[in-house]
């Protein structure tokens, strides 16, 4: 067995990870960085339109409207707290990133360049706000650059293209991983005094996903496993504009360049539904409204897409008709959104100059996972016991800045505000602790586990079994759900579960390589979290920002105010059976900005 020894583990090299990677070692401690992607394939590299800002280089802003839209974006569930140092310290956090080498646009006084972005407004909702800082439509691509260079330069140790399969915990203390090293199938043991999950997101829950092929949830099942609560896993975001049957992104700074949403009739439909804001209403409300529009039977043609245009001659129409001066030309397009351009044009064989993109909503991101405090320790219950050794941040966690809605632009203002401060945290802790033993084999539980993927004798390939599980949540744990269904689907997902236990194969028997064994392995997580999300669906018996019930229509504060926290009720870590779930919700809701302005007390939602 290899074993290494760190005081800090990171897992994880998205912005999330690097960031937390970056402040540690300047914090003076030995860090190192596991990662199953090449650090800079990590999905952050895939985020488009911005990172949000209330740095106020265009028009006016301050962190305090940004905090108010975050927690209004996210229908009240924000913890206020957390989204106060998200808008506060994001202004800082942007600049270090351009004092470190980040090649932002800039505007004609030589500033860092803002554009719109959906549910971003000054003055408590007034009117939308140019807050997203970009380089491009490439951001997290420059981002994940930026930082990759600062942690080499800071000595950060890299273990690329190594898989975390699980957590050592120790009386209760986290104090290690173990992974499995991709080119020799062989186990390591990372020993630590603090381990930081930054895995990212679980997209692949669904079939049609903006998300990467390796987003299976693997940090969030393994934490869970291992008796981690899962908060707010109800809330699941489908972003609104997806490339028609593929799910690729297509991202919102298009509508905030000026791009329109367009039903079959040629109407702008978002003119009925965000009267005010429009196209760039958050995203759980576009997205039901291009539902809405779909079962009007307002969809192109009658198929089941409608679309987005950003040809100059439309969108110019549209400013001209509400009285903007400013106009775009070709050219605007072609220097705001390259990638776009590109994306569309290889997947879609559309050129979005010349014509428009059909487009459906697509899962996109987390607002649940690994519940933390503010400075990015995981908590395990609703009084917000600290488990020692153990941090999280990124789209994994769940320190609730985002409520149950994340307003766009505003993952990798967490990534880089929430990461900053783990790295700060933890290379304090690690500086007063000694360090917790490895328990007596911290490998055995997580080894038996591979040796029966292995050796299953089994019917059904990984492939079929994760497409059904996408099937069925993509029908009835979507963008509108029934209790019922959802009630389905909390049974067929058991169902499935029990088939991946006793009725699976795989064709590589092998060490090397063996990608086949660990894609058979991550479709165990995912199906943990698509239990997970369906169980805390069925509960939740009111609708309120992603989380839309048919049935229970309107979102009831007097209930539901309250976190949802979900605990597997079994010590083991791969129990024969589906294990039960037991949900909680006694986790109160941050409400403290509202002490100070009662703008932040909830009400009814209206863009
Ligand atoms: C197409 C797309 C566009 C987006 N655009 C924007 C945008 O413009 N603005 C915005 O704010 N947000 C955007 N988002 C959301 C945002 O990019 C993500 O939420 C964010 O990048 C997640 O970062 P992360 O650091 O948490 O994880 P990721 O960047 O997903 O990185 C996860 C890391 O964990 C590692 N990992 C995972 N499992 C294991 C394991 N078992 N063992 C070892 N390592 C593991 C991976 O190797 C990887 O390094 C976008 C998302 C997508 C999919």
């Amino acid at each position: 067995m290899h074993i290494h020894k760190h005081e800090v583990i990171i897992v994880g090299a998205g912005g999330a990870g690097l960031m937390a990677a970056l402040y540690a070692s300047q914090g003076g401690a030995d860090v190192a960085v596991i990662s199953k992607l090449y650090p800079t394939r990590s999905h952050t590299g895939a985020a488009l339109g911005g990172i949000g800002a209330a740095l106020g280089n265009m028009e006016e802003d301050k962190p305090l409207w940004h905090a108010y839209d975050t927690v209004k974006g996210g229908d009240y569930l924000a913890d206020q707290d957390a989204a106060k140092v998200l808008a506060e310290e994001a202004v800082a956090a942007v600049v270090e990133l351009e004092h470190m080498g980040l090649p932002y646009d800039r505007n004609e006084n030589g500033r860092i360049s803002q554009r719109r972005f959906g549910g971003h407004t000054s003055n408590f909702g007034e009117k939308p706000v140019r807050r997203a800082c970009h380089s491009a439509d490439r951001t997290g691509h420059m981002i994940l650059q930026t930082l990759y260079q600062q942690c080499i330069k800071n000595n950060a140790r890299f273990f690329d293209e190594f898989h975390v399969i699980d957590l050592i915990v120790n009386n209760g203390v986290a104090c290690g991983v173990v992974a499995v090293q991709l080119s020799t199938g062989d186990m390591h043991i990372f020993h630590g005094k603090a381990i930081f999950f930054a895995t990212g997101g679980w997209g692949r829950v669904w079939q049609i996903t903006s998300n990467a092929h390796s987003l299976t949830g693997d940090g969030a099942a393994i934490c869970f496993r291992r008796g981690v609560p899962m908060q707010d896993m109800e809330f699941y975001q489908f972003h609104p504009t997806g490339l028609y049957g593929l799910g690729v992104l297509l991202t919102e700074g298009i509508r905030g360049e000026g791009g329109v949403l367009i039903n079959g009739k040629g109407e702008r439909f978002m003119e009925k539904y965000a009267p005010k804001i429009k196209d760039l209403a958050s995203r759980d409300v576009v997205s039901r409204s291009i539902y809405m529009e779909l079962r009007a039977g307002n969809g192109i043609n009658g198929k089941n897409y409608v679309y987005l245009d950003i040809r100059p001659e439309t969108v110019n129409r549209f400013l001209a008709e509400a009285g903007e001066t400013r106009r775009i030309d070709t050219s605007t397009v072609i220097k705001a959104l390259a990638e776009t351009l590109d994306l569309c044009r290889t997947y879609a064989g559309v050129d979005p100059l010349t014509q428009p993109m059909p487009i459906q909503p697509t899962a996109h991101y987390a607002m649940g996972g690994i519940p933390t405090n503010i400075d990015t320790e995981v908590i395990l219950d609703e009084n917000k016991t600290v488990m020692r050794g153990l941090y999280a941040a990124g789209e994994c966690a769940c320190v609730s800045a985002h409520g149950a809605n994340r307003l766009g632009t505003n993952s990798l203002v967490d990534l880089v505000v929430f990461g900053r401060r783990g790295g700060m945290v933890m290379a304090n802790y690690v500086k007063g602790v000694d360090w917790t033993p490895l328990p007596d084999k911290p490998t055995a539980e997580i080894e038996a586990e591979f040796n029966r993927i292995r050796n299953s004798k089994g019917k059904l390939k990984t492939a079929e079994l994760r497409n059904k599980m996408q099937q069925v949540m993509m029908d009835k744990v979507g963008v509108f759900r029934k209790g019922s269904e959802i009630t389905e689907a909390v049974e067929d997902v058991k169902a499935l579960t029990q088939e991946y236990m006793t009725n699976i194969t795989i064709d590589d028997r092998g060490f090397k390589f063996n990608t086949d064994l660990l894609e058979a392995w991550e479709l165990g997580n995912l199906l943990e979290l698509a239990h997970v999300t369906a169980v805390s669906a069925v509960a939740r018996t009111e609708s309120r920002g992603a989380h839309s019930r048919e049935d229970f229509p309107n979102r009831d504060d007097d209930q539901w105010m309250v976190h949802t926290l979900a605990k597997r009720c079994t010590d083991d870590l791969y129990p024969a059976e589906v294990p039960a779930m037991e949900l909680n919700h006694k986790k109160a809701v941050d409400t403290s900005l509202a002490d100070l302005d009662p703008r932040f007390l909830p009400k009814e939602r209206t863009y």
